[in-house]
C-alpha cells in the first residue's frame, strides 16, 4: 500500500485517541489491517527482488515518499490537530513497518546478530500479511495494477476530506 495512505491512516488513528501510547500502536496495528487488503503492488515487488524491475520499483517508491511528505506537510499546516503529538506518532507507527522493511531490503541481514534475527522475522511477518488475502485474488494473485492505483487514489481523496 502506498506509504501515503499508512500516514494518513496513522494520522486518523492519532487523532482519534488521547495517549501518545495509543496514537502509536493503533498507527502501527493500522498497517497491517491496510496492508490486508489487495492493492496491486505484488508484482512491483517481484520486480524489485528479482532485479529485473528494481528502477521502476525505486521510482514507484520515490514517487510515493515525495507525496506522502507533501501530504503531511499540507495536513499538518492546514489542519489545527487537538494533539499534533499523537497524530505525529500515528504517523510514525503508520508508516514504521515499510521502513523496517526497508531497512531490511538494504542491509540484508546474514542472521546473525538478535537485530539481523529481529527485523528478518518482521520482514518475513509483514510479507505473510501482506500475502494473507490477496493469494486468494485470481490466479494473478493480486489486483491488476491500475486497479490498485486508482483505488489508493481514492482512498487517499477519502482520507485527506476525513483530515481537513
Ligand atoms: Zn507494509
Amino acid at each position: 500500500m502506498f506509504l501515503a495512505v499508512h500516514a494518513l491512516i496513522g494520522a486518523v488513528a492519532g487523532n482519534a485517541v488521547q495517549s501518545p501510547t495509543a496514537a502509536f500502536s493503533l498507527g502501527f496495528i493500522s498497517h497491517f489491517f491496510t496492508d490486508m487488503i489487495p492493492h496491486g503492488d505484488e508484482h512491483m515487488y517481484e520486480g524489485y527482488k528479482s532485479g529485473n524491475k528494481v528502477m521502476r520499483a525505486l521510482v514507484y517508491v520515490g514517487m510515493d515518499a515525495v507525496m506522502t511528505v507533501v501530504l503531511l506537510l499540507v495536513v499538518f499546516l492546514k489542519q489545527d490537530f487537538f494533539s499534533p503529538l499523537n497524530v505525529a506518532l500515528g504517523v510514525i507507527g503508520g508508516l514504521l513497518p515499510d521502513l523496517m522493511v526497508g531497512l531490511f531490503e538494504i542491509l540484508k541481514p546474514k542472521r546473525r546478530t538478535w537485530f539481523a534475527r529481529k527485523l528478518s522475522w518482521f520482514h518475513g511477518f509483514h510479507m505473510w500479511n501482506h500475502h494473507l488475502l490477496i493469494k486468494h485474488v485470481g490466479k494473478e494473485r493480486d489486483l491488476p495494477f491500475r486497479y490498485g492505483l486508482a483505488m489508493q487514489g481514492v482512498v487517499l481523496t477519502l482520507l485527506v476530506k476525513l483530515i481537513m
